[in-house]
């Protein structure tokens, strides 16, 4: 690869965290390019395993939460959704609109990105490639140096701030070249291509479908559903019972203004009521549904359940049965 220390643009890179995006990052940079790597944190992507790859790579990572405006876009996506509840062209055209309107902002002058041409059936497809640059605004200053010498030249390449003989021309599904690439950059530490957006999960887009389907499709349901059994009991109402202690944390700290469910006396779960407008025989559900989940316990016992403002109030719960349960938990195939 050549070096070339007299370039004096900038970019700002959409970095998701897989191994495109790093060596996009690093190649550029090593064509002595500025990179801002941006993430844009969703309910369905939380920054962890970005920040975690940025980390063992050297890598300043700026995290800019998109969440409002992709829910807003996951109502009605232009170009529809993938195999689940994955909106992939819009999301990525909504990820460059916001990359170019942060330009000003950081002082770069074009965005790149680590897509490749023909790597996935629905988004890199060549005029899927360019479906996403229409729909940014943004498509004369968008440049993927991964394939960029098979793709058609932007203003970045016409006004000559990127040479296009720097450029590469990756296509496909394999994978030699990005690994090839990868020790040549001296990038050790990659995530699994696997395992990102929660979207492209079959029970996690079904609890999606279902918030949907009962007008709770906001930020902090959204950010409920990645913890927890859901239970959905009425059209109001859902029910999250952690699954362990580390779940249990999470919903705690996601539970501000609502009713929350404790053992009174013994060892189990944290859970959560996602409504604070419950029907007395609603309760009475949620509360033995919960009991189901304390196993070690004897069949009734004694929950707290606590209000918004912080008071409490002791009921009686009854373990119900597994039939009961698998009506109401959301993801079982029914
Ligand atoms: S997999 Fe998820 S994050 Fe990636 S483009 Fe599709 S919807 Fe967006």
């Amino acid at each position: 690869m050549k070096q070339n220390k007299t370039k004096k643009h900038s970019a700002i890179a959409l970095f998701s965290g897989g191994l495109d995006s790093l060596l996009v990052v690093k190649y550029m940079e090593k064509l002595g390019y500025t990179i801002y790597p941006v993430y844009f944190a969703t309910p369905y992507m939380p920054a962890q395993r970005a920040l975690e790859a940025a980390l063992d790579n050297g890598i300043n990572l700026i995290v800019r939460d998109i969440s409002s405006e992709h829910i807003e876009m996951m109502e009605s996506p232009v170009y529809g959704f993938g195999k689940n509840l994955n909106p992939c062209i819009d999301c990525h055209g909504l990820m460059f609109r916001i990359a170019g309107e942060m330009l000003e902002e950081l002082g770069a002058d074009f965005i790149i990105s680590g897509e490749v041409m023909g790597q996935r059936p629905m988004s890199q497809r060549k005029d899927a490639l360019n479906m996403v640059a229409k729909l940014s605004g943004y498509k004369d200053l968008l440049v993927r140096p991964l394939s960029q010498k098979l793709l058609e030249d932007t203003l970045p390449i016409t006004q000559g701030w990127v040479d296009k003989d720097d450029m590469l021309d990756i296509s496909g599904r394999g994978r030699n070249r990005q690994l090839e690439l990868a020790k040549e950059l001296g990038i050790k530490n990659f995530p699994s291509p696997a395992g990102g957006c929660l979207l492209t999960d079959k029970g996690f887009s079904q609890r999606i479908k279902d918030l949907q389907s009962h007008n709770q499709f906001d930020e902090r349901n959204l950010e409920l559903l990645r913890f927890g059994r859901h239970f959905r009991l009425d059209d109001r109402a859902k029910l999250i019972v952690g699954r362990n202690m580390a779940e249990n944390a999470s919903l705690s700290e996601l539970s501000e203004g609502l009713i929350t469910l404790k053992a009174a006396e013994h060892i189990g779960p944290f859970a959560v009521l996602n409504s604070q407008d419950i029907a007395e025989d609603v309760l009475r559900l949620a509360l033995d549904i919960f009991w189901y989940y304390h196993p070690k316990a004897p069949d009734e016992g004694k929950v707290l359940l606590y209000q918004p403002d912080g008071s409490s109030l002791e009921y009686q719960a009854k373990k119900t049965n597994r039939e009961t349960v698998e009506k109401h938990m959301l993801n079982i195939q029914k």
